[in-house]
């Protein structure tokens, strides 16, 4: 798969390492050879949806999720393409799992309320109660694996 891979994406790097990931920077990506035959061929799949549609910078964490269900939709022509198909209870999951990320950066800390990211500062300020706090930087595909337990943001 890695080969017909590279095939359709001759500009890109795929090289083994510990989880899948898209560098923009590299124009590489990163995968797990032990899961290949598991999930982790939609993982890779998804990370080269990333890769064909160029994939670089975004500002807010809503950003990221429109790009994160960008790069499932490109997965899904791509799995097509490869005679192959990306279950689609998995891309919800990722999705669900994706937008649970959202949802609790963008909770007030506070009183709860759901709060829009400021996008010169990437900070989120409570219009209830005027808490503000800081994320920590958002990265691609970072929702897939965060556990809810994590925490995501500091009061400024
Ligand atoms: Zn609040
Ligand atoms: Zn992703």
């Amino acid at each position: 798969m890695i080969n017909e891979l590279a095939k359709i994406m001759p500009d890109i790097h795929f090289s083994p390492g510990e989880r899948f990931s898209w560098s923009p920077a590299e124009h590489k990506i990163t995968y797990t050879p032990e899961q290949i035959e598991a999930d982790g061929r939609y993982a890779l799949l998804h990370e080269t949806g990333h890769a064909i549609l160029g994939h670089s910078n975004y500002t807010t964490d809503v950003e990221l999720l429109k790009m994160e269900v960008a790069a499932w939709e490109k997965a899904k022509e791509l799995a097509k393409t490869l005679g192959l198909k990306i279950s689609e209870e998995h891309i919800q999951q990722c999705l669900d799992s994706y937008r649970d990320w959202l949802y609790r950066r963008s909770s007030c800390p506070t009183c709860g309320t759901n709060t829009l990211q400021n996008d010169s500062t990437n900070d989120y300020r409570c219009f209830n109660c005027h808490t503000e706090w800081e994320v920590s930087p958002s990265r691609f595909c970072r929702a897939y694996r965060t556990r809810k337990t994590e925490t995501e943001f500091v009061l400024l």
